[in-house]
């Protein structure tokens, strides 16, 4: 049993008050502290951020604080349960089919979806009977605790040329014909790296650009993966409440980001799916205005577009809000945006072509006469990477199928004024749609 010994309230006191003390000289000095108090079994924390404001000659430190929660952060979620010998399986049984005895697999998400490991240096050769990867003496711990369904061969040579004499000691045994076709993956191997790739088989291989098999297979989530997905998309959605606590006139986009990305931390991401985007002011008219040292003005629309990383995959969510009281024309640009993302989230059904979708949300801000600024496509795939198929564009004719999770993210961006995106990722179903972490979309106004 445990025994913890009541302290004198004044010894309490006098430990709270120096730590108060010393997070304010923290806050003073590095421009962030964070401090934790304990109460029987609750934990709470409080961030603390400062601001420099400079007027003339003088100049003063603002201190924020947020409390950031009073529970225990949750345990990250696992990789356990992927059923990498049915995905190897599938696979395998594409290889008559693209006239392949084997595929070397170099694009490291691929290598992950295949078997589990997470490192970050590997090749994986997948022949007609099995699987063998190759990596460093680096990942011999990690590889022997996460690689499923491979032998691990761990070289003194880079993964790939590893590969590579490994594969010219075994090809008779690897191929009934004269020579092996060997595919490779043309998107993540450089000119460089096939060159010595080449050179390290030597004779007896027909090199092969594949298809994106494995990319194919990707797109179609399994029930673990989906859990996981809506694990992350729940994470990540939580951290708007952040976003909108400390999003205020005079203090910076990084300030905003940087408590956002604590909490995604302290709720056991991995890290973040890609650099937060601030973009605030004028900045809002920047696609992809990332964080910066700018100051949020006293009004205009921010755009905050944000996304974790939880046991291996991504969410990915844009919350446009306005700070400062918005005019009738902010509303109606706004408006105009929800109507397109609806319109897009309308088209999302298990036939349609990805460029349906594109085409529905697009139609609706050309109604609203804000065709011509919506400058990207609608949406993308999410998955272990935070951009993969399919494209939800012009001329893309992939269909929807269910298990498929994609964003649906118009945008409308004027040059030097504004600009508004509104994104959620959904989960493809039977007959229609599901938002991940669906939440209420009417303009916030802070
Ligand atoms: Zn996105
Ligand atoms: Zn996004």
């Amino acid at each position: 049993m445990l025994f913890t010994p009541a302290l004198p309230t004044s010894a309490v006191l006098a430990s709270t008050v120096a730590s108060f003390l010393s997070c304010f000289y923290r806050v003073a000095v590095y421009g962030v502290a964070f401090i934790e108090l304990r109460f029987k079994d609750s934990r709470f924390t409080a961030l603390f951020f400062s601001e420099l404001h400079f007027t003339g000659m003088s100049y003063w430190v603002e201190f924020m604080t947020r409390w950031l929660r009073e529970a225990e952060p949750r345990a990250p979620a696992k990789l356990a349960g992927m059923d990498y010998a049915g995905r190897l399986r599938r696979l395998q049984d594409q290889f008559v089919a693209q006239d392949l005895d084997a595929l070397l697999v170099t694009h490291q998400p691929n290598i992950r979806y295949l078997t589990g490991f997470t490192g970050s240096a590997a090749a994986l050769l997948v022949h007609g009977a099995g699987a063998v990867m190759f990596t460093d003496g680096r990942y011999r711990t990690q590889a022997q605790a996460e690689v499923r369904n491979a032998r691990i061969v761990i070289g003194k040579l880079p993964p790939l040329l590893e590969g590579g004499s490994w594969l010219a000691q075994h090809r008779s045994k690897l191929s009934g014909r004269g020579t092996l076709a060997l595919g490779m993956e043309a998107e993540s191997l450089t000119l460089g790296s096939r060159r010595r790739l080449v050179s390290s088989l030597g004779k007896g291989f027909r090199l092969k650009e594949a298809p994106q098999l494995i990319e194919r297979l990707r797109m179609i989530k399994d029930e673990d993966e989906v859990r996981l997905m809506r694990a992350a998309a729940e994470l990540g959605a939580s951290l708007f409440q952040i976003a909108c606590a400390t999003l205020r006139p005079g203090v910076t986009e990084n300030a905003v980001a940087a408590g956002m990305e604590y909490e995604a931390r302290r709720k056991g991401a991995e890290g973040m799916a890609f650099s937060t985007i601030i973009a605030s002011g004028k900045r809002s008219a920047l696609v992809h205005g990332r964080a910066s040292c700018e100051i949020i003005p006293q009004r205009g629309f921010v755009v905050c577009d944000f996304g974790v990383i939880l046991a291996g995959y991504c969410s990915d969510r844009t919350r446009s809000v306005h700070v400062g009281s918005a005019s009738r024309e902010a509303k109606s640009f706004y408006a105009a945006v929800l109507e397109a993302q609806l319109a897009g989230l309308a088209a999302v059904r298990p036939g349609a072509r990805a460029a349906e979708v594109d085409a529905e949300a697009r139609k609706s801000l050309r109604k609203s006469k804000l065709g011509r600024y919506f400058s990207h496509s609608t949406g993308h795939g999410v998955g272990l990477e935070i951009h993969e198929a399919p494209r939800l564009a012009a001329g893309e004719t992939e269909m929807l199928r269910p298990g498929m999770v994609i964003t649906v993210e118009p945008g409308a961006y004027v040059p030097d004024k504004w600009g508004v995106r509104i994104e959620d990722t959904v989960l493809v179903t039977e007959d229609g749609c599901e938002v991940l972490s669906p939440s209420d979309k009417q303009l916030i106004v802070l």
